[in-house]
């Protein structure tokens, strides 16, 4: 499932490979892929006769801006890829979703050069919307800082993994990360946010940071340390206790018993 670091780099092929390339159709074929009231015509009316202007992200919503002044986000959902002249962004082998099949093209456009964009979901999660509300979302994960995150702890007696895994607070981080950035801080997911003491928010800031910057140089969010030993009877790599695995803010969550306190 795409997290931040798969959507940082389906952004990166936007921006790198989509701008400044006239726009001469728009493929809509879905009318259920689009959200918020968009319909087939209207999107095809925002976009045709103009050009992609810049790529960027807040948390996992693409926010491709348009000549116009629009701007489109794109969702990739569970199983969502972006395809610029039918290359993918990323390792293709990680992906089931790396079958031709045109029938996943839920959204796309061709440019005048004969080029095309496609949104391929063979789950069909993902969306397409127009003009998003990007304040609905929290600060981005990667420009979060201490002193936003320490405000954000402080303000819930939720479990801190369900206040992380929050959009509206912070926006990009998923279940796996979460659980990897938990386990390297060494705290427990099910502590309630604003019992954690100023040391351990820093501790779990700069696990937010490190884990963000090791998975995405190991190639995305399934190459934590942590991930890799998820499952039943597995061990904690750090100290080889037995992993916990329970439910915590509504999801699967493995976390080790002795380090995360
Ligand atoms: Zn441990």
């Amino acid at each position: 499932m795409p997290e931040i670091l798969e959507v940082e780099t389906a952004r990166a092929l936007l921006d790198a490979r989509s701008l400044d390339r006239e726009i001469t159709k728009v493929h809509a074929p879905d009318a259920w892929f689009l959200k918020r009231g968009l319909t087939p015509p209207a999107v095809r009316s925002a976009l045709k006769g103009q050009s992609f202007t810049a790529a960027r992200r807040r948390g996992k919503l693409i926010l491709v801006d348009v000549s116009s002044g629009a701007v489109l986000g794109l969702h990739l959902g569970m199983s969502g890829r972006v395809l610029v002249d039918d290359e993918a962004a990323g390792d293709p082998l990680l992906y089931a979703s790396n079958r031709a099949d045109p029938a996943w093209h839920r959204f796309g456009v061709t440019f005048r050069d004969g080029g095309t964009m496609f949104l391929r979901d063979p789950r069909r999660l993902g969306a397409v919307e127009l003009d998003p509300d990007e304040e609905r979302l929290g600060p981005d994960a990667f420009d979060l800082t201490l002193a936003q995150l320490r405000a954000i702890i402080a303000k819930s007696r939720a479990p801190v993994k369900a206040v992380i895994m929050d959009q509206s607070r912070i926006a990009g981080l998923g279940n796996l990360l979460c659980d990897e950035i938990l386990w390297r801080a060494g705290i427990d997911p099910a502590r309630p946010a604003d019992e954690l003491a100023d040391a351990e928010v820093s501790r779990l800031h700069r696990a937010i940071r490190d884990s963000l910057r090791i998975l995405g140089r190991r190639g995305g969010s399934h190459t934590g340390d942590l991930t890799s030993a998820r499952g039943p009877g597995l061990h904690c790599p750090k100290d080889g206790a037995p992993l916990l695995r329970r439910t915590v803010g509504g999801r699967t969550t493995y976390s080790c018993p002795v380090h995360q306190v």
